[in-house]
């Protein structure tokens, strides 16, 4: 931008402009002012001067020449006079004599010029004259004699006065003559000053409009600059900057306006930094990722799932502030470890890794084949595995993985959709949460085993009508007596072909399709069956069915097993019913009224996998249970864990505090049961005890019984 070229007088601030053109201004109107009083000064000498010199002695000059001709009637008036009247008009000539003789002498004093003074001297020559013929004239009255009195008034006298006259109306005249060029001195002298004070304001004038003008412009041009430069900012163009002019109050205001924009940009950068950023962990989210990837990494081909473990409940239990630490550890940890990856050349440049929700991220990158992405798996394992240490817990991270490529090399083909391998990686995730280890592929294989599946699913009508389904039991123990307070009833399939297949790989199946409902009453008829079978001798032990939430949402559920209670005649309190609690969470307001029904026929009911669905202590509240089954995966080597500890003590006591029994699943060590029992649980079931039990071996240990009493 092109700067102004002022000299270096040229003040750079507006207020110094201003007071210099004002100071001047002021200035020029002060000299005018004083040129005027000075002036006005001036005219006003001269007019005393020729009021109180000039014009007095013009007068006393007429005065000379009225008395010299007044003298002469005068002695006219002395010679005509009678003898007795002559001292009146003596005294009367006399006057006139000391008038005359009076001015004469003021003016003596008061002449200018030498012509005025050789006027004076005549005049005086001639008074003397008069003075001589007066005398005689005079004597010659007194002698009276008139005749010779005319002759010497006429001879002497009236030719004396005469020129006394002449001189005097010289002097006059001369007098006038000065008095005249004095007037038009003093003209000029008022022109000259008009002349002056004129100019002087006309100066003063355009100096107003080149000062006003000029300042005009120097504030006006640079306001005009910052006005495009805001104009440019409302625009959104936050990289040019005001430029710097010579004045410094638009400078301020262009560096106010500099900063200003400075923190415009800074806090747009933040909001788009929180509309594609997790604030928790600062890690991109689903909507960056989705961005970023389509924006930066056409190449990447594989996606994993992390899934923070026990999430829910650690916030549940130990604090959200602790969830909080978890999440930020394992975001921390997973990026590291990627990057040492991108580093070590295990997998291809720029991954990202984003926090999709709750304890869920994701990792888009480029690998060159499946084993790099479970190297890589290990390398996160390895990294979460130092428990976090947060306000006094040490908690373990726990993740489970789900994985998708799109079964590509990363230079070969179109690799498949960020969406699609979310999606695909979702569906590994939720069969990764139900098998053991932790992580699974999405694959092909998978996509048959579906199928597969579903052809099982169409078998599965036939085995419950050709009886192949058998109900197996798992003996569960007071940890307090030790005595068997029950079982739960597992369901298997022996298939004709297929053979055993496991109830984790049928049943979220039969869920799906719906076809569970006919395995859960078969299951309850079995359990109802087996109920009164063991009644004579042991009616204290319950059997607790798994329910899953398509019987819940079957209407009519509650008087269903109602009717099968009351046909077997056991009492509705040995038979409970095992709801999970991700079920229980699907539909909450329907669940909650549903399980009010049925612990309305007297059922008592138990929250199974407890610690890995996403109940809430208030919600807990609200369900009209009697049983807390805690998940097998805080039983696992929770002896050598104490964070998970310090969460089954928690939970634990949370369950005691609602007035529930607690049981603690999958216990298959001395030493998780020794853990289970100092944390405070009720009752244990597991490999250590007992495993899954039917036919001979179910009854041998039903045989062995001790006679007992009920904890319920
Ligand atoms: P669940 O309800 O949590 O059942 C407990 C599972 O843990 C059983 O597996 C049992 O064999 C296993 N288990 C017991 N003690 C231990 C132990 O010490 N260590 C280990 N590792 N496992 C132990 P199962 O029988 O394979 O059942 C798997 C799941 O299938 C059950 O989990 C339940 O959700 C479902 N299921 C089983 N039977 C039925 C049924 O009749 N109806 C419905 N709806 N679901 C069923
Ligand atoms: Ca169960
Ligand atoms: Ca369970």
């Amino acid at each position: 931008m092109k700067t102004t070229t002022h000299g270096g007088w040229w003040p750079q601030r507006i207020g110094w402009r201003l007071a210099l053109g004002f100071g001047v201004l002021v200035a020029l109107m002060l000299v005018a002012l004083a040129q005027a009083i000075f002036q006005i000064h001036t005219i006003t000498g001269v007019t005393q001067r020729f009021a109180t010199g000039d014009m007095q002695r013009l007068l006393r000059v007429q005065a000379l020449s009225l008395q010299t001709e007044g003298v002469g009637n005068a002695l006219i008036r002395l010679i005509n006079a009678p003898r007795d009247s002559r001292v009146r008009e003596y005294a009367d000539v006399d006057e006139r004599n000391r008038r005359i003789d009076g001015i004469v002498e003021s003016l003596a004093h008061d002449l200018r010029d030498a012509d005025q003074e050789e006027n004076l001297r005549r005049l005086v020559e001639c008074r003397a004259a008069y003075a001589e013929a007066f005398i005689a004239t005079a004597d010659e009255i007194e002698a009276d004699n008139p005749k010779a009195a005319w002759q010497l008034l006429n001879d002497r006298v009236n030719p004396a006065l005469k020129t006394m006259l002449l001189e005097s109306n010289a002097l006059l005249q001369r007098e006038r003559q000065r008095i005249e060029t004095q007037l038009e001195e003093a003209q000029q002298l008022f022109d000259r000053v008009a002349l002056l004070v004129a100019c002087l304001s006309v100066l003063a004038v355009a100096l107003a409009i080149w000062l006003g003008v000029r300042t005009t412009r120097s504030v006006v041009g640079p306001l005009a600059q910052l006005e495009v430069a805001a104009q440019r900012i409302a625009e959104g163009d936050y990289t040019s900057r005001v430029p710097t002019t010579r004045t410094q109050e638009v400078d301020r205001v262009g560096q106010a306006l500099n900063t200003m924009t400075d923190a415009v940009a800074q806090r747009e950068r933040d909001i788009v930094h929180l509309a594609f950023h997790d604030p928790l962990t600062g890690l991109p989210n689903r909507t960056a990722l989705l961005k970023s990837v389509l924006d930066t990494d056409q190449s990447a081909n594989t996606l994993a799932l992390m899934d923070l473990a026990r999430l829910k409940a650690i916030n549940e239990t130990l604090g959200y502030g602790t969830g909080d630490t978890l999440i930020q550890q394992a975001a921390q940890r997973a990026s590291q470890a990627l990057q040492d990856a991108t580093a070590d050349g295990l997998i291809g440049p720029h991954p990202v890794v984003a926090r999709l929700s709750g304890g869920t991220f994701a990792a888009v990158f480029c690998a060159p084949d499946r084993a790099a992405v479970e190297a890589l798996r290990e390398r996160i394992e390895r990294a979460m595995a130092e428990p976090v240490h947060c306000s006094g817990h040490s908690v373990d991270l726990s993740l489970t993985y789900g994985l998708a490529d799109s079964g590509d090399l990363c230079e070969s083909g179109k690799p498949l959709s960020v969406d699609t391998l979310l999606r695909n990686a979702e569906v590994a995730l939720h069969s990764a949460k139900r098998s053991a280890i932790g992580f699974a592929w999405h694959s092909e294989a998978q996509e048959a085993a579906r199928l597969s599946h579903l052809s099982l699913l169409s078998d599965l009508r036939q085995a419950v009508a050709t009886s192949q389904l058998q109900m197996w039991l798992q003996p569960k123990f007071s940890l307090a007596t030790g005595q068997a307070v029950g079982a739960e009833a597992l369901v298997r399939w022996q298939h004709p072909t297929r053979g055993f297949v496991s109830p984790a790989e049928f049943v979220p199946f039969a869920e799906q399709a719906g076809y569970i409902t006919m395995v859960t009453q078969w299951m309850l008829e079995q359990a109802l069956r087996t109920l009164a079978a063991w009644a004579p001798t042991h009616p204290e032990l319950s059997i607790a069915v798994n329910v899953s939430t398509r019987d819940l949402q079957h209407k009519g559920f509650a008087e269903r097993v109602a009717r099968l209670i009351e046909a077997s005649g056991v009492p509705a309190k040995r038979l409970r019913l095992e709801i999970t609690e991700s079920g229980l969470m699907d539909d909450p307001q329907h669940s909650v009224a549903l399980l009010h029904a049925l612990r309305e026929i007297g059922t008592p009911l138990s929250i199974d996998d407890f610690g890995t669905g996403y109940s809430s202590l208030a919600y807990l509240q609200k369900l009209p249970v009697s049983e807390l089954k805690i998940d097998r995966s805080f039983i696992d080597k929770l002896d050598q864990s104490p964070g998970t500890q310090k969460l089954v003590r928690a939970m634990t006591e949370m369950g005691h505090g609602l007035d529930l029994m607690v049981t603690a699943e999958g216990v298959e060590t001395e030493a998780e049961r020794k853990t289970i029992t100092r944390l405070g649980c009720d009752v244990i079931q597991g490999y250590l005890t007992s495993r899954p039990l039917h036919g001979d071996k179910l009854q041998a240990w039903f045989d062995a019984l001790p006679p007992a009493q009920s904890v319920f």
